[in-house]
């Protein structure tokens, strides 16, 4: 089991910190569950997969290694992130870029715009995206929009998150 904590929030005042935690909330009831596992599992073709097997991946997601000791898997693994909402740049106000997390740091940036106009589940998608796509599972994918990057590790469980949030409420805990 994973868990998420913002340890440093910036520009959130109470009512975006409480769609925030919302979220993850929502975010952490996907990913600890069979569904989510069994989609990670059945997905085929994964790119930028770095030679890991579909298992390997739920792993890395999941636990931050493709083969976790058991004694891991006994404790839930806390995922700590910095959280900040930036103002979009006017030259960027008809981007759809939405948020990033800056490589090889827990730092995830939203623009506050997207983060006002998300639903809790979108929200949710994105944050997966950044919070466990790049942060707890270390994938990467290409920045040049394409079907390359739509079947990258970040991008496809995206995609999972926001279908299983409209299913909500999910079976049991994986
Ligand atoms: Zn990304």
């Amino acid at each position: 089991m994973v868990r998420f904590q913002v340890k440093r929030q910036v520009n959130i005042d109470a009512s975006r910190g409480a769609r925030l935690r919302e979220a993850l909330d929502i975010l952490e009831r996907i990913v600890n569950s069979q569904s989510f596992r069994r989609r990670v599992l059945e997905h085929s073709a994964y790119t930028w997969n770095e030679g890991l097997t579909n298992e390997q991946i739920l792993n890395r997601l999941i636990w931050g290694q493709p083969t976790p000791p058991l004694g891991a898997l006994a404790v839930p693994r806390l995922v700590f992130f910095d959280y900040e909402l930036v103002q979009r740049p006017i030259w960027k106000k008809l981007s759809s870029v939405r948020g990033w997390r800056i490589p090889e740091t827990n730092d995830v940036y939203t623009y506050v715009d997207a983060f006002d106009s998300m639903s809790p589940s979108e929200l949710a998608s994105h944050l997966g995206h950044e919070v466990v796509g790049h942060l707890a599972g270390e994938f990467d994918h290409p920045s040049r929009k394409g079907p390359e990057r739509d079947a990258s590790v970040p991008y496809v469980i995206d995609d999972f998150i926001e279908e299983l949030a409209e299913k909500l409420p999910l079976d049991e805990a994986a």
